[in-house]
């Protein structure tokens, strides 16, 4: 993909003049693409892949089991950014073609998203998108005074964008600012110093444990393939990490503002069968890393409870002092990270896509699985003893299996389904040779 700036003004950038504002605080969403919470150093992987949110961390809230509402992007951000479940705003499906994306459920403008009530309550918004499932077309632009949209680019890319709104932000009284990095999504880069090092620990352990029996040096040939991939996809964190601290230091993120970082969704290394993301609800395609930290925090503070993305939208209106409509499906985590009060609720996920249709709602560490499509099937999880999701405890735990399918019931009665009112049309053939021209397809 070629270089190209879509530099969308939406509104005009006047602003709040509340002199009292002046200066901030500020909202800082920071969102990695792809990135899963147990590949992440933050939370005690083998490999140094964070050490900036490690550092970071020190003086920031870090939520050890944060979910996203669903396992690809369009769902998890549509929920990040209105607090509605999947099913409720309707973002669900999506495709795209030849590099662009075509047939999205677009986000509807009825809903009040976050940007919107930030800039409703003064804040300059500002966003550099680098998914293009995340763009003006697909309804994501909403209350944005500039996104800029840099399909599937990388990190650097990401940073030369940001650090270019230097002054937009020096000159705002108050401003929001989202960064989407598109890594490590696939395909996934060797980054170096990083790769080569994984790559050469990884050979000197292999040949001091090389095994005499050839079926099981076949065997662990097929599974080097994967290895790789693994190596490399941590490199790609490293990478965004090491763009992470540059874009901190570069415009002075951390001064007076509330800084959260996360992730849309994780991804799946063979766990279950599967790769990439998208295909299931297994905690590898769900568990994603958050680190909130308020402007005046400066101790470390690590909350067990299960979150969702969903509760970031009432955390962050609370934050910047309004209420939040009440009809959403997040709780502030405000009070969890100044006082460590956290909440305590079932968390539901969901996706539905590609003819398949699953939940999953959690609680209490017991996970009900359900799948309505291509086949009916419930499963019965023990994440507290058995987090790799292994045994099926469905049989063994009929009233566990019944509590959590009332918790469901309740759940899918508060929340019906409410289908997107558009769909994002396919380019025009004008449009196509635009794109064309530009390198995006
Ligand atoms: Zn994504």
């Amino acid at each position: 993909v070629r270089p190209l700036i879509v530099a969308l003004i939406v509104g005009l950038l006047g602003g709040c003049a509340d002199p009292a504002l002046r200066g901030g605080p500020n909202v800082v969403l920071i969102t990695i693409d792809t990135l899963r919470a147990d590949h992440c150093s933050l939370y005690g992987y083998g490999r140094p892949t964070t050490p900036f949110l490690e550092e970071l961390a020190r003086r920031a809230t870090v939520f050890e089991n944060a979910y996203a509402p669903s396992s690809w992007t369009a769902p998890s951000m549509a929920s990040l950014f209105t607090s509605l479940p999947p099913r409720s705003h309707g973002v669900v499906a999506g495709f795209f073609r030849k590099g662009a994306v075509v047939e999205q459920d677009y986000l509807g403008e009825d809903f009040e998203t976050l940007a919107e009530v930030l800039r409703r309550q003064g804040l300059q918004t500002f966003g550099v998108s680098t998914n293009a499932h995340l763009t003006a077309r697909t309804g994501f632009a909403q209350g944005f005074d500039v996104l800029v949209e840099r399909w599937w680019e990388s990190a650097a890319v990401v940073n030369e964008e940001a650090l270019g709104l230097r002054d937009a932000l020096r000159a705002a009284d108050r401003y929001f600012l989202w960064v989407h990095y598109f890594d490590p999504h696939d395909e996934y880069e060797a980054r170096e110093p990083w790769f080569g090092t994984y790559a050469r620990l990884a050979e000197e352990a292999r040949a001091a444990a090389e095994p005499p029996d050839p079926a099981a040096r076949a065997r662990r040939e097929a599974l080097r393939l994967l290895q790789v991939s693994v190596e490399k996809y941590d490199s790609e964190i490293n990478y965004v990490d090491a763009h992470l601290r540059a874009l901190f230091a570069g415009l002075g993120l951390e001064a007076n503002a509330l800084v959260i970082v996360t992730s849309d969704h994780g991804e799946a290394f063979l766990e279950h069968g599967t790769l990439s993301h998208g295909q299931s609800l297994f905690e590898e395609e769900i568990r994603v890393p958050l680190l909130l930290k308020l402007p005046d925090q400066r101790e470390p503070r690590r909350v067990a409870s299960r979150v969702s993305l969903v509760d970031l939208y009432p955390t962050i209106l609370e934050f910047v002092g309004t209420d939040a409509p009440p009809r959403i499906e997040g709780v502030s985590l405000l009070p969890a990270a100044r006082a460590g009060h956290p909440p305590d609720r079932a968390i539901v996920t969901e996706l539905d896509r590609d003819r398949r249709t699953e939940q999953t709602v959690t609680w209490r560490g017991w996970k009900l699985y359900r799948r309505e499509a291509p086949e009916a099937a419930t499963r019965l999880f023990d994440l507290e003893s058995d987090p790799g999701e292994r045994r099926d405890l469905a049989t063994e735990h009929p009233e566990r299996l019944r509590e959590l399918e009332e918790r469901w019931g309740a759940w899918k009665a508060r929340w019906p389904p409410a289908a997107a009112t558009r769909k994002v049309a396919p380019f025009s053939a004008d449009e196509e040779e635009r794109l064309r021209a530009l390198g995006y397809l």
